[in-house]
Order: C-alpha cells, then structure tokens, then sequence
C-alpha cells in the first residue's frame, strides 16, 4: 500500500467546490509537487489531508490508516505534519516555544532537546534569537521555524504549502536546500509551489491541479518539457 492513497476526495466551502473527486497516492521516500494557478484548490487539498478540513467525499489513508475522519491532531500522532501557507507561527510565544509545540505530542525529552538543538544548527538565526518573540522574525526566518517545528513531530510525510512566497531568492534557495536534506533523510514531501519550475527541479513526480481537479500527471523531467506547462506555469 502507498504512504498516502486518496480516492474520490471532494472538499467544499457551502456551495463552492474546491476539490473535485480527487485520486492520488504517494509513496514512502517520494517528493511529489502540485502545481497550479491561484484558486486552483491546492491549499484546501493539504489542509484536508491534514485534518483542517470536513471533506464532503471519498477517503484518505495514510500508512495504512483511515483518516478520512480524524482530527489533526491524531493524523500529526500517526506521522503527517503540514507547513501551513503563511507559516502558522505563533508571533507572541518565543522561537523555543514555538518549536517546543511542534514536539508536543512526543514524551522522549532528550530526544527533542538534541533534534532542537539540530535545527538551531541548521538555521543559526533561530538560534540566535531563540527567546525572542516570534512575530519579531524576518518572513524566512517564519519559514524556517514553521519547518522546524513541524519537523520536531518526526513526520513520515511533510506537506509544504507555498514555502517561498514572499522570500528573498537567498532564503529560496536555504528552505529549497533544507527540503532537499529532509528528504533525503527518508521523509516523504508533497509540496505546493507557486514556482513550478523550482518545484518540478525538486520533487521527482508532479500533480497539476486546475479548478479542484487533478488535471495532469507525471515523472517532473516529463512535465517541465510539456509545451502547456512552459506556457501556462514557467511564464514562458
Ligand atoms: P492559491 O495558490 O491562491 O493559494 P489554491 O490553489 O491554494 O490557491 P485554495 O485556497 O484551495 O486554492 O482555494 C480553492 C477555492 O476555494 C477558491 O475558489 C477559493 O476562493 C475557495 N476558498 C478557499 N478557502 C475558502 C473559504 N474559507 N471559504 C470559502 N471559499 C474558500
């Protein structure tokens, strides 16, 4: 069985579909992207994976699991943790209780302490202002502490919404490189970008998503040569 396998998935907003009858699966170890125009429905497509969400049709598994209808919080506890678009930061609390949230679920302390203690390495400006209020950080250092805190959860899949929005090219291409790295140490990434060309360089396989539903699919060398694509996504 595939780490996520979706069937059928419909999401609405009252009246307005947003996600339409949506099939898809994921397998341990792989970077998949999905890609699409504003409004295209990607967003809601995470945030149902990820619980935040009523889905109005179909089912979600995840490592073997139904998790159709369970709560965000049991679906962090089985190994899936999402960057929400925006980052999700907590802007009063401080860097260190911001990542501490993200371990909240786990009870081997020393574990989360030296994991901590890697992100601080990883990201030395968090580091550095560990006690300062969160809402005080620049936007990629926001990035960078809403990754590191979905990652004190130990996920087995990482879902990315839109983690470049807003940022410098430099800080682009740190969070690109830290994705990189998390997968390579085995976690699964599905990954929502605006930047298609950034996304189908760094994920193996690609989802196109056009008004809720999933238009086109394929190896990411495949897509980046498709002539539609070029036109419709690299601004070309
Ligand atoms: P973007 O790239 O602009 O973030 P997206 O592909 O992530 O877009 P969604 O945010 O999932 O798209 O939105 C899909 C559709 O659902 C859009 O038509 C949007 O207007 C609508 N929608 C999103 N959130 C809500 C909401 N809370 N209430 C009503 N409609 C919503």
């Amino acid at each position: 069985m595939s780490l996520l396998e979706i069937q059928h998935l419909s999401v609405s907003y009252g009246n307005i579909q947003a996600v339409r009858s949506i099939d898809m699966a994921l397998q341990e170890g792989e970077r998949v992207c999905l890609i699409g125009a504003n409004g295209a429905g990607k967003t809601t497509l995470l945030k149902a994976i990820a619980g935040m969400l009523p889905i109005t049709h179909g089912s979600i598994h995840f490592g073997g699991h139904a998790i159709t209808r369970l709560a965000s919080y049991q679906i962090v506890h089985l190994g899936l943790a999402l960057v929400p678009e925006g980052r999700g930061i907590f802007s009063r609390l401080s860097v260190q209780e911001n990542l501490a949230m993200g371990a909240y679920i786990r009870r081997d302390k020393a574990a989360v302490q030296h994991e901590t203690n890697e992100i601080y390495q990883r990201f030395p400006r968090l580091g550095e202002r560990r006690n300062q209020p969160a809402g005080q950080l620049s936007g990629g250092e926001q990035q960078m502490l809403a990754i590191g805190r979905a990652l004190l959860s130990r996920p087995r899949l990482l879902l990315l919404d839109e983690p470049s929005m807003g940022l410098a090219p430099m800080m682009v291409k740190t969070i690109f490189e830290t994705i990189h790295d998390i997968a390579k140490r085995g976690v699964s990434v599905l990954l929502v970008e605006q930047n298609a060309r950034l996304a189908l360089a760094t994920c193996e396989r690609g989802l196109v998503m056009e008004s809720g539903a999933l238009t086109l699919q394929g190896a990411s060398a495949t897509l980046a040569q498709d002539a539609a694509i070029q036109k419709s996504y690299f601004g070309e």
